[in-house]
């Protein structure tokens, strides 16, 4: 009876895979993760180490400062971290570095990798921060007040306690980290290791951290971690990169089973120096020699300062009239301004994050109801100011950006590529110009917005060292300068100008403006007659 039998195939299929399941035997490609964990945990002695504090010389990348995005630019690094010292209590959940770092060149928030934002500049060489459990906090010298971390940058830093072979090992035995396993022939690192003619068969076993962060693990034949990899979240890239290198070479034998990598490589941002799918070549954010290994030198229990404890981190948007229909968005590290037109609004700089953006637009909806915002003026590529052009997208805006900062907003930023880490209004909600591409003005020189009796004029400053790509906005009538990073009334002023304001003057000079104030993305307005 062929037309029985043919009906009962289908059903007995159903039933050897629904067993198969239910017997524990894994689907084609996966392999059981115990052997490999566990010949990795006893290849370098994973149960006999607590903890560990491991020093040398390290570097620091910033990520989302680069000059310009193209093939092989990478992160800029700002000052080596002298005397880098790290403690890691797995069992406490805490972890600490300390460094020296030249004062005055980058803001004391910032760690190494993401989240550079301009802020309070690092006033001492100590540098210390910490992370226990939830919290984090950094400490400007070791006298300073402690200044908690924003919760999505604990995160980060709680996850980087995690992301080396003893932590990752560790991890993998908490509840819920669910590790699953797959295998596949590794070919390397073109730049690293040149040609490969014979592939290693690896394990790549993939655990969840935190409850959050999905992380894997390239387990070689040696059982040693070469790779420890995962995502976490940037208003700018999206699901970012995020990943530790260690090589077989690196490991040293500290006694009672217990081996340790010495050399540190870790990439923010994708290992894409020749540009091939992303526009962004940046990666290496922090790595180093740390060949100074203490194993089981623990520090005791970490406690959470008070006010680390208690800290908000409440978006507040202050508004200030500065003339007729035009405002300055205060209230926060980076400033936005809007400017009314007849039947629109234009926004000078989209600074942070989504939720700084969002708080922002209502606040221009409120003082200019019934007017879109149909312009977005983005001053320069850099992460804290580009980290809101998401959402101004979101709101229908179009965004006015220097073309040589086109293809990293178009490949890297603005893009449908889903985000799992943070969804955005555009990743949840995305709007069919995304695809088409009309809402962008790439402009070269100068570009003006008007309505026949206001005009927003948009020129181009070069040559600048801190980025290529700076646009800056005039208002003629009112004789105001809307500009970022060229002049930052929150530092004090350099004794000279530099190079780059004396590009910005040169400017302000050869395109006939006579400007009464200057209106900054950090600080208050200024009188140009201060400046000069
Ligand atoms: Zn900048
Ligand atoms: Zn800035």
């Amino acid at each position: 009876m062929p037309t029985r039998t043919a009906g009962l195939m289908p059903v007995l299929l159903v039933t050897v895979l629904g067993a198969s399941v239910a017997t524990g035997q894994l689907a084609p490609g996966f392999v059981d993760p115990m052997p490999a964990l566990d010949a990795a945990a006893k290849a370098i002695g994973t149960a006999n180490l607590r903890c560990v504090t491991i020093s040398g010389t390290a570097y620091a990348g910033a990520v989302g400062q680069q000059r310009e995005s193209a093939r092989n630019v990478d992160w800029p690094r700002i000052d080596a971290l002298a005397n880098y010292t790290r403690t890691m209590d797995w069992e406490r959940g805490s972890m600490k570095e300390e460094f020296d770092r030249k004062p005055g060149l980058n803001p004391a928030a910032w760690k190494y990798g993401v989240r550079w934002i301009d802020g309070p500049l690092q006033q001492q060489p100590h540098q210390i921060f910490t992370v226990k459990d939830n919290y984090a906090w950094h400490m400007d010298g070791p006298a300073a007040a402690p200044v908690a971390s924003t919760p999505d940058l604990a995160a980060i830093y709680q996850l980087d306690m995690w992301l080396n072979p003893h932590g990752f090992l560790k991890a993998a035995r908490l509840p819920g980290a669910n590790p699953k396993a797959t295998w596949r022939w590794e070919l390397g690192e073109m730049g690293r290791d040149g040609p490969e003619v014979r592939p290693e068969r690896v394990t790549v076993v993939s655990i969840t951290v935190n409850g959050k962060f999905r992380v894997d693990a390239t387990i070689n034949k040696e059982h040693l971690l070469q790779r420890i990899h995962t995502w976490v979240a940037d208003p700018v890239l999206g699901d970012m990169n995020y990943e530790h290198e260690f090589t077989n070479a690196s490991y040293v034998d500290l006694g009672n089973g217990i081996r340790f990598p010495t050399e540190w490589h870790s990439h923010q941002g994708w290992d894409d120096n020749y540009g091939m799918q992303a526009a962004s070549a940046g990666h290496n954010a922090f790595g180093g020699s740390l060949k100074d290994i203490k194993a089981n030198h623990c520090p005791g229990t970490v406690e959470v300062p008070e006010s680390v404890r208690r800290a908000t981190f409440r978006v507040r948007v202050e508004s200030t009239r500065l003339a007729d229909g035009v405002y300055l968005l205060g209230g926060g590290t980076h400033n936005s301004m809007a400017i009314e037109f007849r039947d629109f609004i234009a926004v000078f700089e989209a600074p942070l994050n989504e939720d700084r953006s969002l708080a922002v637009i209502e606040e221009v909806v409120r003082l200019m109801p019934g007017k879109p915002i149909r312009w977005l003026i983005n001053s320069h590529q850099h992460f804290d100011h580009a980290g809101g052009l998401r959402t101004y997208m979101h709101i229908g805006a179009t965004i006015v950006t220097h073309v040589k900062n086109f293809e990293l907003y178009v490949r890297d930023v603005l893009n449908y590529a889903p985000r799992t880490l943070q969804p955005d209004m555009v990743s949840l909600w995305p709007p069919t110009e995304l695809a088409e591409g009309y809402f962008y003005e790439a402009i070269r020189e100068n570009f003006i917005i008007s309505d026949g009796t206001r005009n927003l004029n948009i020129h181009y400053v070069n040559p600048l060292d801190h980025v290529d790509g700076m646009l800056i906005a005039w208002l003629p009538r009112e004789r105001l300068l809307f500009e970022a990073d060229l002049v930052d009334t929150t530092q004090p002023r350099p004794a000279a100008p530099t190079s780059d304001q004396r590009s910005f003057f040169n400017a302000v000079r050869k395109l006939g403006l006579e400007p009464l104030q200057i209106v900054p993305v950090h600080g208050r307005p200024l009188p140009w007659a201060d400046l000069r």
